[in-house]
């Protein structure tokens, strides 16, 4: 048994003050620390700076490990502009290596994530996301658009799935992604959505990214018409808005981005209990726009998204530009909003026995030292995002790793 001792401690009502918390790979009492030591006299005492702060871990609930080696190559700026630089560059995407893999987790974990959501696209990540310390929900992700390709893709999928399977542990938890509305055949989805009920899976899928992908699945016109058009002589979007949405009417799904959804779309989604992962960083980069969380009633986490569209994995740093981009939103409320998106909401979409600093969790903690004493107990969270670029100390069911 060990008892951490911080100067605050974040619950979801609120910073508290003069407690500490047992825990062995789980939590097991938050008391005084006197009565914590009365209770378990042998129990090693944990101390940590002035002015920390012990989190829950942290949960970024979007990554794409896979595409960790871009910084220079993919085009930034506007969506179809950088998806055709993401094909034309693909065999040096695919030189992702282990190594930079390994990079990518370590610098979540030193920011303080100790629970992240993987997109794998063709299983390359998959050693990684073992081998990391940090608990990983495993998306193996299909996609294919041209019906002819449809049972390979398929084949390819369920073997990925069946491999990641294999893995299943407290920290692993294989899972299903749909990687979008214009480039999964409707066949295709409705195989994987089944196989997501059958099996229990959790399901995530890429949703109204960008405003060529809602003109293309609403109207059929657009950036992705001259594209489809293009390439494969298609002139019909496979699956429309109304008849993807569907497939997802009877599953719980994480959907990511929702960053040009209007608010009809977003009412829909609530009466079917979905939920969203907002990237701020990647859609400004994308030229996908800004998700108004202010007006969002879906439960909605924040997320790095990949390395194909991002600088840093950094929680902090996708943190902080949060608070950039919302400019009109209320300062203190957004902080403690953002602070909830990486700890008890996508813990409860993951489903994760995380996110809180609650009896019987398991014992993952990202401990923040303020730089200074803070004046306002109800500005912490602000203060934490501000000031924050790595966490003093971390813990994954009872175990020390930074
Ligand atoms: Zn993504």
């Amino acid at each position: 048994m060990k008892i951490l001792v911080a100067d605050f401690i974040y619950t979801d009502e609120g910073y508290i003050q003069k407690k500490a918390i047992a825990f062995d790979d789980f939590i097991k009492d938050i008391d005084n620390i006197e009565t914590l030591k009365n209770i378990y006299p042998k129990a090693e005492v944990i101390n940590t700076p002035k002015n920390s702060v012990i989190y829950p871990g942290f949960i970024n609930s979007h990554v794409h490990l896979e595409f960790s080696n871009n910084k220079t190559t993919l085009k930034y700026g506007s969506f179809i502009p950088w998806l055709k630089s993401v094909i034309k560059n693909v065999d040096m995407i695919a030189k992702c290596t282990k190594n930079d893999m390994k990079k990518a987790y370590m610098e979540m974990l030193k920011s303080g994530v100790t629970s992240f959501g993987a997109i794998s696209s063709n299983g390359n990540d998959l050693e990684s996301c073992v081998k990391t310390p940090q608990r990983v929900v495993y998306f193996n992700e299909i996609l294919g658009s041209k019906e002819e390709n449809c049972d390979d893709a398929y084949n390819n999928f369920t073997q990925r799935v069946e491999k990641s399977i294999r893995f299943t542990s407290d920290k692993f938890k294989p899972a299903i992604s749909i990687h979008s509305p214009y480039s999964t055949h409707p066949k295709l989805i409705k195989k994987a959505v089944n196989l997501a009920k059958e099996k229990k899976f959790l399901i995530s899928a890429h949703l109204l990214e960008s405003k060529a992908e809602k003109d293309w699945i609403e109207e059929s016109k657009g950036e992705f018409y001259d594209l489809y058009n293009e390439f494969f002589g298609i002139q019909k979007p496979i699956n429309t808005k109304e008849s993807f949405l569907k497939e997802f009417d009877d599953i719980s799904t994480h959907f990511i981005h929702l960053t040009n959804a209007n608010f009809d779309d977003i009412v829909y989604l609530k009466s079917k209990d979905h939920s969203v992962a907002h990237c701020p960083r990647s859609n400004r980069l994308l030229g996908c726009g800004i998700l108004d969380v202010s007006n969002l009633n879906i439960p909605w986490t924040t997320a790095t998204d990949g390395l194909s569209s991002n600088w840093s994995l950094n929680i902090f740093d996708e943190l902080r530009s949060a608070i950039m981009i919302h400019a009109n939103d209320d300062l203190n409320d957004l902080a403690d909003k953002l602070i909830k998106s990486i700890t008890s909401v996508p813990a409860e979409i993951l489903e994760l026995n995380c996110g809180m600093i609650e009896q019987e969790k398991f014992a993952d903690f990202a401990i923040v030292t303020l730089p200074d004493t803070p004046n306002y107990i109800d500005e912490i969270s602000l203060w934490t995002i501000l000031h924050t670029k790595y966490v003093n100390q971390l813990y994954i069911g009872g175990n020390r790793y930074v």
